[in-house]
Formats: structure tokens, C-alpha cells, sequence
């Protein structure tokens, strides 16, 4: 096996994704399993399909296309507003897209003329996270027009939230979406197939008995089936895995050296970063009594450092294009060639995930 490589416990996506398909379902709401933080991995893709997920959601068509190679044929929905250039990829590949542009459901409605087919789509709504959405009172303008045009079909209506403001979801903002819900059936004179309203955050409202779900049927999960959280507070989600990826990447120094860096100093390759002070006499002191220092052949082409969790005994210094730099805190410092192993957080295992250098292993059974 070849490092850096992703390991994929195929077994925990399936728990978790099993386990909120369960309670989920229990409220009414269909899954909608995410797949972009995998590079629209078909293996991946099937086990949440199997495991209980109704649909899939990805954000990229290159991820569609190869979900459609790799022979996945359920419904995926596109998540991120289509691309006006990339329209007809969108109609012959996904089944639904989420639109806020009426002039992309325009061109959506022409290449689905063109191919003689049929495009459905769900209008997202603006309820405050300040991303993607039309705003409420533009709703009713936006449906008559999409209406009149041949080929799409709003099938639904949905929300974004917490992604760029933190605003979370509850019982405030899933009422405005119900109440959308209804103002577009009442005038399009149709019942909505898809109220989708939202992503992982959404789980603590969706998952309070205390919460009504009102018209909302569909949620869109990716944070909470891959790494067992929910993204408003990164906690834990009760009975979920949060351990299904781990990064493998392999030891090519460990030594002894000062505890600080001497000589005078400029910027660091990554001028983000904070830079260790240097040694107040200017130069090493030559002395053996610092710490032990690691280098790992993995780095930002491959991974954003800071969303590693290293193993015991090991801290994180440091991180350039192509290396870690840890300190051994503990007196069995690993050997050269030796594998570590590092737990990711949701920007870690999207950059691993695309990353060319990270090779993909699925493990089956722990
Ligand atoms: C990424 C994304 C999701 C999934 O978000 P998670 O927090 O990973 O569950 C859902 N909807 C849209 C529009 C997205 O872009």
C-alpha cells in the first residue's frame, strides 16, 4: 500500500448512515446522501445508497459523471447552482438541480428541450446565511416564470444554512421555508414533492422530538455520515462513527534537534503561518537536550494540516507543500518508514480526498 493514502471504513459510512436514515425517517425526511467530500467515489456512493440513503447530492458534474460511470443510476441531485456552460452536462447526468437564476433554469429548460427530456428542479430560498437562495418575496415571480417554461419542472422548494454565516438552523427559519412551500403550491396548484431544508446542521432541529418538521421531508447530508458530526459546534452526533477516514503517511526523518531555529529570519514559505522565534543567542547552541522532531512525507498538496489530529506521543509544529513537522513528546519516537495515522476534520478530508497524491483504500471489516 502506497502512502499518503485516505483508509475509507466502508462499514462505519454505512453505520451512520443506516442510523440517521433510521431516525430520519421516523420524521418524514428522506436522505439525501452528499458525495462531494469523496470525489464522487462510486464505491463510497453505493454504500450509502444500500445503507438506507434515498438519493444522492453532489456539487460538481465531474463527480456526477463519474458516479454515472462507476454504474450508479439512483437520482443525484446537483447541490451547487448549475453553471450556465455546463447545462447540458447537468441535464443528462443529474435527475434534479438546486436554482436560485432564472436565467440558468432557462437554459436548463432548453437543454432538456434539446435532449427531449425532462429536468426537475427545486427552487432554493434565501433565509439568512447569506449564500445561495432567492429571496422570499421574489419567490412567487420566480415560480410563475419557471412555470411557463417547457422541459424543467419545480418539483420542490429548499434552504442553505449555517455553511457561510454560522446562522443555524430552527424552528424559526424551517417555518418561513414550510410557509415558501405553501405559497408555491398555492399558486402553482401542485403539491411539492421536495422540501429539502438543509445540510448537517439542520440535525439538532431535525433530531428534537420537541421539533415539528412541518412540511420539511428532505434534508442533505455529508459532514454527519462521513465524519459522525454535526458542523455548528463539530460535536459528536449521539451513536455516530466519527472515525471512518484516517490519513496513513509515512516517517522520512526523526532527530534530535534544538528546541528553537537560529539565524536571523524572514517569512516562512507559508506566510500565514506563525514562525518559531529563533534562539536568543543567534546560533545553536549545539546542545542535545531539545526534542525530537518528526518529518512525515505528507503536506498542503496533499491535506490542510490544520485539520489533522495526530496520534499520541505526536504534536503538530508545522506544515509546509510537502511535509508535516511534529515533536515527539513521547520516549518511543517512531522509526523511520513507520506509518502514522491521523484522524481528519470535514477541510482535511476534502482536501485528501482531491488531492492526485492521496491514494484511496476502502476497508471492508474493522
Ligand atoms: C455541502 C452541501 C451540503 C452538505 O453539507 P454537510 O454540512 O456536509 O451536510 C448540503 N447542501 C448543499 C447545498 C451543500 O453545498
Amino acid at each position: 500500500m502506497s502512502t499518503p493514502r485516505l483508509e475509507v471504513r466502508l462499514d462505519d459510512l454505512a453505520h451512520n448512515t443506516r442510523t440517521l436514515a433510521d431516525r430520519l425517517g421516523r420524521r418524514g425526511i428522506a436522505v439525501c446522501a452528499v458525495t462531494k467530500a469523496t470525489l464522487g467515489s462510486p464505491t463510497i456512493a453505493r454504500v450509502l445508497l444500500d445503507a438506507g440513503a434515498a438519493t444522492l447530492g453532489e456539487s460538481r458534474i465531474e463527480n456526477i459523471e463519474s458516479l454515472r460511470r462507476g454504474g450508479i443510476d439512483a437520482e443525484i441531485m446537483m447541490i451547487r447552482g448549475p453553471m450556465l456552460s455546463q447545462v447540458d452536462r447537468v441535464v443528462e447526468h443529474a435527475s434534479v438541480s438546486l436554482n436560485s437564476e432564472l436565467v440558468v433554469v432557462e437554459a436548463l429548460s432548453a437543454a432538456a428541450v434539446r435532449r427531449n427530456s425532462r429536468h426537475r428542479v427545486v427552487l432554493m430560498v434565501e433565509l439568512g446565511d447569506l449564500r445561495e437562495g432567492v429571496m422570499p418575496a421574489d419567490v412567487p415571480a420566480f415560480v410563475d416564470r419557471v412555470a411557463a417554461m417547457a422541459g424543467v419542472e419545480l418539483v420542490g422548494v429548499g434552504t442553505n444554512l449555517a455553511c457561510q454565516n454560522g446562522v443555524v438552523p430552527d424552528r424559526t427559519n424551517m417555518a418561513e421555508l414550510a410557509s415558501v412551500a405553501a405559497i408555491v403550491e398555492g399558486r402553482t396548484g401542485t403539491k411539492l414533492q421536495i422540501v429539502s431544508g438543509g445540510n448537517s446542521a439542520n440535525l439538532d432541529w431535525a433530531l428534537d422530538p420537541d421539533q415539528h418538521m412541518g412540511a420539511v421531508n428532505h434534508l442533505r447530508l455529508g459532514e454527519s455520515i462521513l465524519l459522525g458530526r454535526e458542523p455548528t459546534q463539530r460535536r459528536p452526533i449521539d451513536g455516530l462513527r466519527t472515525d471512518a477516514f484516517t490519513l496513513v503517511a509515512e516517517v522520512i526523518e526523526s532527530k534530535k534537534k534544538p528546541r528553537q531555529p537560529w539565524g536571523v529570519q524572514g517569512q516562512a514559505a507559508f506566510t500565514s503561518d506563525p514562525i518559531e522565534p529563533a534562539a536568543a543567542s543567534g546560533s545553536s547552541t549545539g546542545e542535545c537536550s531539545g526534542v525530537r522532531r518528526v518529518l512525515v512525507a505528507v503536506g498542503r498538496q496533499d491535506v490542510d494540516p490544520a485539520g489533522l489530529t495526530p496520534p499520541a506521543g505526536l504534536r503538530l509544529v508545522g506544515a509546509s507543500s510537502d511535509h508535516l513537522i511534529l515533536e515527539s513528546t513521547s520516549l518511543r519516537p517512531p522509526p523511520i518508514g513507520a506509518e502514522l495515522r491521523f484522524g481528519l476534520d470535514y477541510a482535511a478530508l476534502v482536501r485528501a480526498s482531491t488531492s492526485p497524491f492521496v491514494e484511496h483504500e476502502y476497508v471492508v471489516d474493522r
